[in-house]
């Protein structure tokens, strides 16, 4: 299937690993120039080679925190005018409702929910002039089914669902689009991390810990950056103009819902 995007450029944010190096090698797969960051130089340029290789598009590596005003000007500087914009960035810390002072939940807010929205704010005007636009949010199946231990997730990025959900009705008449993915258990390392986290908190071992979690997704594993990436590039395809401000859950069918 030919998604119509070759020639399109793209900013994939926080992608030297996990699912926004999926979703940026999925986009490159399709003939995107991508824009990639993430703040580890080595990891960057190494996966910054890697997608080269593998697609022959024009991959530009930008090492910069996303989460600061000056980190995404320096993105928005080695590609002023995106086709595509995937939102990420890394996720809020696992933990008690507790432990979570003031700070903590500017942070999570900051870096979940206003990073970007601010990079939306820099590029939707843009892609309007452009009549061309597909911006996807990596959010969390926590916005559809909160997880306990996830609270900074549930809350900060409820925040950005709701504004962007009332934003992609506004924009969506220009052929711009913006969609949200909910990532359920993927094998990354940030999900090995918190698992290993959680295995340790209930004194378990984490091989017996993660074989537990996986048995509880329907699909009876965990996902793969690569398939989350291709679900990524299917949004920003040419066709998927009439699909506006969903909330897509790839997840395994671990969210137990219809609808
Ligand atoms: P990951 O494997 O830890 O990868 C995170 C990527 O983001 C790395 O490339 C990292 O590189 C980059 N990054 C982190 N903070 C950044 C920042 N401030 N500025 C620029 N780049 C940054 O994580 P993941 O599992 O792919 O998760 C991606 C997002 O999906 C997170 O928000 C996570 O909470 C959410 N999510 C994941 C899952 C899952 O099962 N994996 C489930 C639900 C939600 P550097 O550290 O070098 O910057």
């Amino acid at each position: 299937m030919d998604l119509g995007i070759r020639g399109r450029k793209a900013i994939v944010c926080a992608a030297s690993q996990g699912l926004g190096k999926g979703c940026a090698l999925a986009l490159a797969n399709e003939g995107v120039d991508v824009v990639i960051n993430a703040r580890g130089e080595d990891a960057l340029q190494a996966t910054a080679a890697e997608i080269r290789a593998a697609s022959g598009v024009r991959v530009i590596a930008v090492p910069a925190d996303v989460t600061t005003a000056q980190g995404r000007a320096a993105l928005l500087a080695a590609c002023p005018a995106p086709d595509i914009l995937v939102n990420n960035a890394g996720g809020p810390p696992i933990g008690d409702f507790r432990d979570w002072d003031e700070s903590q939940w500017q942070k999570a807010v900051n870096d979940n929910m206003i990073t970007p929205i601010m990079l939306i704010r820099a590029v939707l005007d843009g892609m309007i002039e452009r009549r061309f636009g597909r911006i996807v949010n990596i959010t969390s199946r926590s916005v559809k089914a909160p997880l306990a231990h996830l609270g900074l997730s549930n809350g900060a990025r409820a925040g950005l669902t709701g504004f962007v959900g009332g934003l992609a009705r506004q924009v969506a008449k220009h052929n711009v689009t913006i969609n949200n993915l909910l990532p359920g258990a993927f094998a990354t390392a940030r999900q090995t991390d918190g698992l290993r986290k959680l295995a340790a908190k209930a004194n378990q071992e984490y091989a017996t810990y993660a074989k537990t979690q996986m048995a509880a997704v329907p699909a009876n594993r965990f996902g793969n950056p690569d398939e989350f990436g291709k679900a990524c590039a299917f949004l920003c395809s040419a066709d998927s103009g009439y699909i506006v401000g969903q909330n897509l859950l790839v997840d395994g069918g671990s969210v137990n819902s219809i609808i």
